[in-house]
C-alpha cells in the first residue's frame, strides 16, 4: 500500500493543503520515454524549426539558462549540444492520467489545474505536520513508480494559494512548508511577482505605487489591497497571504466552443458539417465534464475567397439559436443540422460551434411531456463520456462521425488538460 501509517497526533503544527508541481514534466516524460535522453540537455519544442520557442527544458538544459518560452535560436547558441525534441501531446496526457491515478492512491486529488499540477486539501490527520511530509514523501515514491525521470516539488501550506507558492520555492524534488504562525513573514524572501495572480501587469501597477518587496506588500490594509487591485482579489490575497483557508467558487463561463481549420479534403459543404458535429462532440463533452447547461448554440463558417491559405476579410456565414437548456449530443446535434440548412453553398475553409448561456443549473422547469425523451438522451450522453474515458479514444461517438474522427486533431496547453478521449 503506498498510503503511510499517520501517526495520530492532535498536537503540533497543522497545514490543509498539499500542492504537487511536476519538474521540467514534457522534458521529463521524454527522458522517461527514450532512456538515450537521460542526463542530457534536452528541449522540447512544438515542431522542429527555426522560428520557434522551446516548451520545456530538462533540469540539464536548464542549467545553461534555457527556460519554457526562450527561442529556439537563443537556445542553441547556450548550449550547443541541445538536444531537441518535438512535443508528443498525447505521450504527456498518457503520462498525466497515470500520475493523476498514482497521487490520488495515496491521497485524494482535490483539484488538477494543470497538466503538471494538482492540489490535495488534507483533512484530520492528514494536517499535522509530520504527516503531511510523510504523505509529500510517500507522493514522491509513488511518481517514481509511474517514471522514475519524474520529479516533483511539493508545497505544504495553509490554504491552496500558499502551498502552490511554497512547491515553486524549491526546484527540482522540492519540499516546503509554511505554517501559519510564521507568516505573512515566510514570504518575505519572496518578491510579490512570485505570487501566482502578480503578473507584469500587476507588478508594474504595484511599482508605481511603491511596492517592490514582499515586506512592503504585507504591510498593506485589505482595503488598499482591494483598491490596488480594483477587485475583490486584493482582498482576497491580503487573507490568503496570511494562511486564511478560503478559495472561490469558480467563475462562471459564459460560452465554450470549437473552431476548426479543414484540411483540404474536408472542403465540402458536407465535410464541414461532419466536421461541425465533430467540435459540436467535443464542446458537448466538456460541457457535461463542468456540469453545466447550455442556452444557445452557434456555429460560424469562414469561406475561401482565393485559393491557398484563409486571409482576413474573406467571407463568413453564421447563425444562432435559443435552445432549451440541454447538454446532450442528440439535441445539440439537431440544432446544428437545422442551422446547417442555411449555409451558403460556397467552398469551406473554417467552421467553428460553440454554445453559450452557459449555467450551472437548468434555469428552466422541463416541458412536461419531453421531460422522460430528454431525461434518456441525456443519460446516453453520460454514458457515453464515461465509456470513451475508459476504453479510449472516441470508443463510442454519436452518428454522423464516423468520417471525421481524425479530422480536428486536439491541441494541449498548460492550461487545459484535455482527456485523453480527445485525441
Ligand atoms: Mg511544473
Amino acid at each position: 500500500m503506498p498510503r503511510p501509517r499517520l501517526v495520530d497526533l492532535h498536537e503540533g503544527p497543522q497545514v490543509g493543503w498539499l500542492f504537487l508541481d511536476l519538474n521540467a514534466y514534457f522534458a521529463s516524460v521524454e527522458q522517461q520515454d527514450r532512456p538515450e535522453l537521460r542526463g542530457r540537455p534536452i528541449a522540447v519544442v512544438p515542431m522542429i524549426t527555426e522560428n520557434t520557442v522551446c516548451i520545456a527544458a530538462s533540469y540539464e538544459a536548464k542549467r545553461f539558462g534555457i527556460k519554457t518560452g526562450t527561442r529556439l535560436a537563443d537556445a542553441q547558441a547556450m548550449c550547443p549540444g541541445l538536444e531537441l525534441v518535438a512535443a508528443r501531446p498525447r505521450l504527456y496526457v498518457e503520462y498525466h492520467h497515470a500520475i493523476v491515478a498514482a497521487v490520488d492512491r495515496c491521497l485524494p486529488i482535490s483539484a488538477v489545474l494543470s497538466v503538471d499540477e494538482m492540489a490535495c486539501e488534507l483533512t484530520g490527520r492528514e494536517q499535522a505536520l509530520s504527516n503531511a511530509l510523510r504523505l509529500a514523501a510517500a507522493l514522491k515514491q509513488e511518481l517514481r513508480g509511474v517514471g522514475d525521470t519524474l520529479r516533483c516539488s511539493i508545497g505544504l501550506a495553509p490554504n491552496r494559494f500558499l502551498a502552490k507558492v511554497a512547491s515553486d520555492m524549491e526546484k527540482p524534488d522540492g519540499l516546503v512548508f509554511l505554517l501559519k504562525g510564521d507568516l505573512p513573514q515566510a514570504l518575505f524572501r519572496l518578491a510579490p511577482g512570485d505570487l501566482p495572480g502578480i503578473g507584469t501587469r500587476m507588478q508594474a501597477r504595484l511599482e508605481l505605487a511603491g511596492i517592490r518587496t514582499m515586506r512592503q506588500l504585507a504591510a498593506l490594509s485589505p482595503a488598499r489591497m482591494r483598491a490596488l487591485w480594483g477587485s475583490v482579489v486584493g482582498e482576497r490575497m491580503w487573507h490568503w497571504i496570511r494562511g486564511a483557508d478560503f478559495h472561490d467558487p469558480p467563475p462562471p463561463r459564459r460560452s465554450l466552443g470549437r473552431q476548426h481549420v479543414l484540411a483540404p479534403e474536408f472542403r465540402s459543404r458536407e465535410a464541414a458539417l461532419e466536421v461541425g458535429l465533430k467540435l459540436l462532440h467535443l464542446a458537448a463533452t466538456e460541457l457535461r465534464k463542468l456540469e453545466l447547461w447550455a442556452g444557445g448554440l452557434g456555429v460560424q463558417v469562414d469561406f475561401m475567397r482565393f485559393a491557398g491559405q484563409p486571409q482576413p476579410g474573406d467571407p463568413y456565414w453564421e447563425a444562432h439559436t435559443r435552445i432549451a437548456e440541454c447538454r446532450d449530443d442528440f439535441l445539440l446535434q439537431r440544432y446544428v443540422r437545422r442551422l446547417w440548412r442555411g449555409c451558403p453553398p460556397a467552398k469551406p475553409i473554417s467552421v467553428g460551434v460553440w454554445l453559450y448561456d452557459l449555467a450551472r443549473e437548468r434555469q428552466r422547469t422541463l416541458p412536461l411531456f419531453d421531460a422522460a425523451e430528454q431525461q434518456r438522451r441525456e443519460l446516453a450522453s453520460d454514458a457515453m463520456d464515461a465509456l470513451n474515458l475508459k476504453f479510449g479514444p472516441q470508443t463510442v461517438y454519436p452518428g454522423g462521425l464516423q468520417g471525421v474522427r481524425a479530422a480536428a486533431p486536439t491541441r494541449i496547453s498548460f492550461s487545459s488538460i484535455p482527456g485523453l478521449e480527445r485525441f
